[in-house]
């Protein structure tokens, strides 16, 4: 009995879906998960979970997780030794770089992998292998946000904390769907709304959770919210009712963005975004009658060909009405996994190194080539979007994609797809058979969360600490030291035999992180950046001025792009996407926890009931949404989430056919070139009526 006893053991972990970052004890006996048991010190959720961090968790014992490493033979995959795999894969490395020169190579890290893991990718990247073709999946989601954040404000995260939005009088939320893609915050500013009478203003495209509870609903035309944000910022300035004294001391560039403000005339507005003139007064007087406001965004925004200006739309008003570096105030572009804010802080792009350090800088070039003993490129490389154009024009010979489900996230999935079946070598590092995986050459199976130390970076800029649960499954292993190996083999020791070396390496290069280390992030204490080499930490960014030379802030006239695709004879529908409460993401993680797929079997398009009744439909009906780029067939849900000729297809499918980016184009924000995946028509077809 003793013995069986002291096989169940609790341990610390952080969760492994969306940027809110719960973190929480998960109890276990062996290889079985007993219980999830959050604790009041957690900084981000304390008692609180979501179905997913409460019960998500048995894909890690699926019996599809590949076990052993793979090289294709022909049509096959053959298991293999790691020594086996990971000589083959440096050989073919080293000679596709000598034959085409390092940037015939590009690298995809993972915003599931830990911060210490992303470092080592762009390390691996740069300093082993000469090319700054490194990028993440943030360039799918909030890259625009970032954008819009760094030209007004200076720095590229949340503004401050999860605390400051359930402090705030008034939060705005702006295409984000809280209640299902970061659950635990939705929780927190319901709680807020009991508690101290919060108000809240959602604009959305359809009728979500938080929608319904709103004390204002506003349903803006797809992609005109820079419209109906700038309107609302001139009516504020117009009534006289801006900051002015934050304006005076904080903030450059205002009468040039007053003057640019001219045209956007409630009027125009109304016309333009189908809000009408009363809701309009009615959001800006509602801004005007607080003292703290937090906007929040998400996809949204994001995914269009203006996501970037749109963002800078909203950092625009926060600023004309001082919602700026006080508790309570802010920008809060949602992260949506659990470690997208990590993969950027720690280099994993084109054109910064870890702490947004410019690779093209020659300090810190040197710098880091003094630490890292290499030679790297000043040249900025390719992010995702690039990478598949250049492989589809000779240039890319060869990809390592890690922990990223890239042949069916990425948009546009039979352009992306047709990439990868022109790849001379193909490296994927995954948990799981993914459908990315299928175009491999070679398979190195990593581990999920629950099987390593590290630390993972919330949407608050938070740094947080998981431990290992359980050993390896298989012959899987931490990504870090897949990446530790294979540097070897390309004649690089690094040496790291824990990820504490790793962090401290990383941490001590940036300015931005100096002071992080795994002691100072022991059990449930996290520490949010920038932090200095005591320790210190910013929870609320911007309390002292803006990291600008002078110190202020600045109004960057944005540029407004009329949407792409848009409704017309032939697609004559507009399809949203997005995710669900149940599932994360593509669903790879998720449809493998049989509890949840119970619950949640299947995906569906969202139709509304008047389009169901002018088409004939109803729930359950099969049928096909065709777009110019693809087809799936899917089963509908009617229901008044969503409204006319508007619909809504889930993210993710059990099935890899029947994914929305199928659907999707290759068009994409004109700045970051993340994806405009919501910019899109599409025709149904019905196939089945019930
Ligand atoms: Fe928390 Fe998000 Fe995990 Fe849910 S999915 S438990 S809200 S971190």
């Amino acid at each position: 009995a003793q013995m069986r006893e002291s096989r169940i053991k609790k341990t610390k972990t952080v969760c492994t879906y969306c940027g809110v970052g719960c973190s929480f004890d998960i109890w276990t006996k062996d290889r079985k998960i007993l219980k999830v048991e959050p604790q009041m010190e957690a900084p981000a959720n304390q008692v609180s979970t979501c179905v997913k961090g409460k019960f998500g968790w048995d894909f890690v014992n699926s019996t599809e997780r590949i076990l052993q490493p793979l090289i294709r033979k022909g049509r096959e995959f053959v298991p293999v030794t790691w020594e086996e795999a990971l000589d083959y894969t440096a050989a073919k490395l080293r000679e596709i770089k000598e034959r085409d020169g390092a940037d015939a190579i590009g690298y995809i890290s993972s915003s599931k992998c830990t911060n210490e893991e992303n470092y080592l990718m762009q390390k691996f990247a740069r300093a082993v292998m000469g090319t700054n073709n490194i990028d993440n999946c943030s360039r799918y989601c909030q890259t625009p946000a970032t954008e819009g954040l760094r030209r007004t404000f200076g720095l590229g995260g949340d503004t401050g904390s999860i605390e400051d939005i359930g402090s705030s009088e008034l939060v705005i939320i702006v295409g984000a769907n809280p209640a299902e893609s970061h659950p635990v915050l939705s929780t927190r500013i319901r709680r807020a709304h009991k508690k101290h009478g919060q108000k809240l203003i959602v604009a959305d495209l359809r009728k979500n959770d938080l929608a319904k509870r709103a004390d204002l609903f506003l349903h803006p035309k797809p992609g005109t919210d820079l419209i109906w944000l700038s309107a609302v910022a001139k009516y504020i300035i117009d009534q006289n009712w801006h900051d002015k004294e934050f304006i005076e001391a904080h903030v450059n560039g205002f009468e040039e963005f007053v003057n640019w403000l001219k045209p956007y005339t409630l009027e125009y507005a109304e016309q333009q975004t189908g809000i009408s003139k009363q809701q309009l007064i009615d959001t800006a007087t509602m801004i005007h009658s607080v003292h703290s406001v937090c906007i929040c965004w998400a996809m949204g925004v994001t995914q269009h060909i203006a996501g970037s200006e749109t963002s800078t739309a909203i950092c625009n008003l926060l600023l004309v009405t001082g919602n700026v570096g006080r508790r309570g105030t802010g920008a809060y572009p949602l992260r949506g996994h659990n470690n997208v804010q990590g993969a950027g802080d720690f280099g994993c792009a084109p054109l910064y190194l870890p702490g947004y350090e410019r690779v093209d800088d020659p300090a810190v070039k040197a710098k880091y080539e003094s630490v890292w003993n290499a030679k790297i490129p000043e040249n900025p490389g390719l992010d995702n979007h690039h990478m598949v154009e250049k492989i589809h024009e000779g240039k890319l010979k060869a990809m390592y994609v890690m922990g990223e489900e890239m042949a069916l996230v990425d948009s546009n999935s039979n352009h992306v797809q047709g990439a990868f079946e022109k790849l001379e070598f193909f490296i994927v590092q995954d948990i799981f058979f993914s459908k990315t995986a299928q175009f491999a050459d070679v398979i190195l199976p990593g581990c999920p969360s629950l099987e390593k130390d590290g630390t993972f970076t919330n949407t608050e800029r938070r740094m947080q600490r998981l431990y290992k649960v359980f050993e390896p499954l298989g012959e899987a292993k931490p990504d870090w030291w897949i990446l530790t190996e294979l540097a070897k083999r390309l004649g690089v020791d690094w040496g790291y035999e824990h990820p504490a070396q790793i962090l401290e390496e990383a941490t001590a290069l940036t300015e931005l992180m100096a002071g992080v280390t795994y002691e100072r992030l022991e059990g449930y204490k996290s520490l949010q950046w920038p932090v200095d080499k005591d320790g210190k930490d910013t929870p609320l960014l911007y309390t002292n001025g803006f990291p600008f030379s002078d110190g202020k802030a600045k109004l960057h006239i944005p540029v407004y792009h009329e949407p792409v695709l848009q409704p017309d004879e032939e697609y004559d529908l507009h399809l949203n996407n997005g995710r669900l409460l149940e599932h994360f993401h593509e669903g790879n993680l998720t449809y493998r926890v049989p509890g949840i797929r119970k619950k949640v079997p299947t995906t569906f398009v969202e139709v509304s009931p008047e389009l169901a009744r002018e088409r004939g439909v109803e729930t359950g009906s099969l049928v096909r949404i065709v777009s110019p780029y693809g087809a799936v067939k899917v089963r509908v849900e009617v229901t008044d989430r969503v409204q006319g000729k508007e619909l809504y297809l889930p993210m993710n499918t059990p099935k890899d056919e029947e994914a929305v980016n199928y659907l999707t184009s290759s068009y994409h924000d004109a700045i970051t070139h993340t994806p405009a995946y919501k910019e899109l028509s599409v025709r149904m077809e019905v196939l089945q009526k019930e």
